[in-house]
């Protein structure tokens, strides 16, 4: 069976490994160099928390079920450190309570602790005094998606799946023998399947494909397609695992560095431009981590990103073939880092047809028939993203 899968990011590496690990002959494409999409801007925390309705919780777990068994006891890119959530508000804590109530009977472990034992978990965390309910989620990670690709792409490769790199799909062509896919360099792979892993890109997948779109574009600042991710330099902060809180998101970035996200700042990001790292947004992400981390007197950003989602235009994942392109497989997602090891050998067994039942509320049919689409609000609290 010849494959070619379009996209290397997280998910596109995962699945060309898997296919080739079933004895497919695949094609690895991508327009630019792997990884350099929205998996290269990713807050990558592996869980999940707060996802409804209940299929999406179970997709997601069954992604950060995947994650643990790939890592086994130990892998580069995997930090299943857990996860602990501060509530601020009255509001808050109901939210939060009735969160671990759901998560609990859902067998996700989840539970409410004190204030002294995040402290424990985080030495450095300077609790706020308005603090309502503090939450630990022991079993949740969070991950270096390039450290990840890298895995998966040397795998791929010790698999012999071709990589083709700076080579953008333009269109295809149904012929008696397969479909070509055709590149913008003029030059074309004949194949029997197309996976699309292009994540925020997909429309232009599909339009190729002669379909309308199924994923969001940017329309305009705090939308639901675009988010800040900070960058600090290096800190002596003692802090290995994920904080939420209603002002921000910290996680270790590496050697030392924290990524830091605020959802409520991201009501002004725009897909086109990006702020400087002394501008008032740099300084305002800097005071709020000043406020709940000691030892950060002197941190300062060394980066400052605009990340661009995949979101699909219901906000679901889309997972699945085309009935009118049989030949044409779609995948495009949020939560793509958490959904990647369980996309990857799924995704391959569905092409070698073997459904799997946890993708069958996600068909890309229900998006192909239903256009125009909903506005979908932006994630602006814990829990939301
Ligand atoms: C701010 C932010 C925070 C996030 N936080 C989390 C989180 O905490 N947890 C989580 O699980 N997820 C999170 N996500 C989502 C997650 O990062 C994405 O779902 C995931 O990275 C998508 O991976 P992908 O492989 O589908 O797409 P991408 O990484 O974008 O890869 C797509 C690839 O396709 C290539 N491509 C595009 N068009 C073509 C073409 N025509 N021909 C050839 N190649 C093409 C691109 O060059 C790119 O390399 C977050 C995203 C953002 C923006």
């Amino acid at each position: 069976m010849k494959i070619a899968v379009i996209g290397a990011g997280i998910i596109g590496v995962s699945i060309a490994a898997e296919a080739a690990a079933r004895g497919a002959d695949v094609t690895l494409i991508d327009k630019d160099s792997p990884g350099s999409g929205t998996s290269s801007t990713s807050y990558a925390w592996v869980n999940s928390n707060g996802k409804e309705p209940v299929g999406y919780h179970e997709l997601n777990r069954a992604g950060l079920e995947a994650h643990h068994r790939l890592a086994g006891t130990g892998a580069d890119w995997f930090r299943p450190t857990g996860h602990i959530e501060l509530a601020a508000t009255a509001g808050h804590a109901n939210e939060l309570h009735r969160r671990l109530e759901r998560l609990g009977h859902l067998g996700y472990e989840a539970t409410s602790i004190s204030s002294s034992t995040a402290s424990e978990l985080i030495p450095d965390l300077i609790v706020p005094e308005d603090c309502t309910a503090v939450a630990h989620f022991p079993n949740e990670a969070h991950c270096y998606p390039a450290l990840y690709i890298r895995h998966q792409l040397q795998r791929a490769k010790d698999l012999g799946v071709r990589l083709r790199v700076g080579a953008a799909v333009e269109t295809f062509e149904e012929i008696a023998e397969g479909v070509n896919v055709i590149l913008r360099d003029g030059t074309s792979v004949l194949v029997d399947h197309v996976i699309s892993a292009v994540g925020r890109w997909t429309n232009d997948i599909t339009a190729a494909a002669g379909l309308g779109p199924v994923v969001t574009e940017y329309h305009e600042p705090g939308d639901v397609t675009v988010g800040y991710l900070a960058v600090t330099n290096p800190l002596p902060v003692a802090i290995d695992r994920i904080l939420t809180s209603p002002k921000l998101n910290i996680r270790p970035a590496g050697g030392g560095r924290l990524l830091l996200q605020a959802l409520d700042l991201d009501a002004t990001a725009t897909a086109d431009t990006v702020p400087a790292i002394d501008s008032d947004l740099a300084r305002e992400f800097i005071c709020r981590l000043q406020e709940i981390l000691e030892n950060t007197g002197n941190a300062h950003l060394t980066e400052l990103h605009v990340g661009i989602r995949a979101m699909p235009t219901d906000g679901r994942s889309i997972i699945g073939t085309v009935p009118s392109r049989p030949w044409l497989y779609l995948v495009a997602t949020h939560s793509g880092v958490t959904l990647a090891p369980f996309l990857g050998p799924a995704v391959a067994a569905e092409v070698f047809s073997e459904p799997e039942p946890l993708f069958d509320e996600f068909r890309p049919i229900r998006l192909l028939d239903s256009y125009p689409h909903q506005v979908l609000a932006a994630p602006r609290y814990p829990g939301q993203q």
